[in-house]
C-alpha cells in the first residue's frame, strides 16, 4: 500500500468514525454516504417514468401514507429521523404488490400493495419493515459486502463516481436490493419494535404473510417473492415476537379496517 493509499483509507476510517453505529456493524460507508446514495436512488426512480409511473396530483392519498409513516417515525427506536429524508411516494402500478425503501429514507408503495391490503395496520407493518432496512442500512452493508472495499473508497471519495452510478442504476432497474435473509428477518423485526410504539397491532403484517402464501401463483406478487424469504417463515417469527409479548389481541381499535377501506375507495 502507497502511503496516499494509506492515507485515504485513514482518512475514510476517520469519516466513519463519527457514525458509530456504521463500525459496529462493519458498514463502511459514512451515514451521509446513505443519505447521498438515497438521492441518488431517488433521482434515478423519477427521472424513469415509465418503470415507476409516480401517483401525480392526489395529494390525500400521499398525506395519508405519509401520516402513517409519521406515526412509525416517532418510535424511540427510530435513529436517522432528523438526517435521513424519510419521503412517501406513492406508484400508480396495480400489477405490482409490492413496496421498497432506498437508503436514506425514499420510500416507495405501489398502489397494487394499497389495493391488496385489507387494514391500515398491515399496510403500517410494511412502512415499518421498509423503513427498517433504511434505519438499519442494510442497502450500504449490502454493497460493502458485494463490491468491495474499494467501490466504497470511490464512492466515499466526494461524489458517488461511476461505481455508484452503477450500482444506482442497477438498483432502480431491479425496483431496490435484494437484501440477505437475515436482513430481511431483521426488518421483520424492527417492524414490529417500531408499531409497538404506535395505535397498530404490531403484528398485523402477518395478515399479508396469511393472503400473499394463497396467492404464490399471482404474478404481481412474482419480485416480492424473489426478494424476501417465504411468508410461512416471516409468519412464523412474527407469531413468535407476538407471543414473547403476551399475545396482544387484534381488533378494529388497532387494525384500522374501516378507515382503511375508505381509503382504498379514493384510490385511482
Ligand atoms: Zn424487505
Amino acid at each position: 500500500m502507497t502511503r496516499t493509499k494509506l492515507y485515504i483509507v485513514l482518512l475514510f476510517l476517520s469519516i466513519s468514525a463519527f457514525g458509530c453505529a456504521a463500525l459496529m456493524q462493519l458498514n463502511m460507508f459514512p451515514v451521509d454516504k446513505d443519505i447521498e446514495l438515497g438521492k441518488q436512488f431517488d433521482g434515478e426512480i423519477r427521472s424513469n417514468v415509465k418503470e415507476y409511473p409516480i401517483l401525480k396530483n392526489r395529494p390525500e392519498i400521499r398525506a395519508y401514507i405519509t401520516n402513517i409513516g409519521n406515526k412509525i417515525l416517532a418510535s424511540p427506536d427510530i435513529a436517522y429521523r432528523n438526517q435521513f429524508a424519510y419521503q412517501f411516494e406513492v406508484i400508480d402500478d396495480d400489477k405490482t404488490i409490492n413496496a421498497f425503501c432506498t437508503p436514506g429514507g425514499y420510500v416507495y408503495i405501489y398502489t397494487g400493495l394499497l389495493k391488496y391490503l385489507e387494514n391500515e395496520a398491515t399496510l403500517a407493518g410494511i412502512i415499518a419493515h421498509e423503513i427498517a432496512h433504511a434505519e438499519r442500512r442494510h442497502a450500504t452493508n449490502m454493497i460493502t459486502a458485494q463490491y468491495g472495499v474499494q467501490t466504497v473508497l470511490e464512492m466515499a471519495s466526494g461524489h458517488i463516481g461511476e461505481t455508484g452510478t452503477q450500482i444506482a442504476g442497477v438498483a432502480a432497474g431491479l425496483g431496490f436490493l435484494k437484501y440477505s435473509r437475515t436482513d430481511e428477518f431483521e426488518a421483520d423485526a424492527y417492524s414490529f419494535l417500531y408499531l409497538r410504539s404506535t395505535e397498530y397491532y404490531p403484528g398485523a403484517i402477518c395478515y399479508f404473510f396469511q393472503k400473499s402464501a394463497d396467492g404464490r401463483q399471482s404474478s404481481a406478487l412474482e419480485t416480492f417473492f424473489s426478494t424476501h424469504p417465504p411468508a410461512s417463515e416471516r409468519l412464523a417469527k412474527v407469531n413468535q415476537m407476538l407471543a414473547d409479548i403476551g399475545k396482544p389481541k387484534p381488533s378494529e381499535a388497532n387494525l384500522f379496517t374501516k378507515r382503511y377501506q375508505e381509503f382504498k375507495k379514493k384510490l385511482p
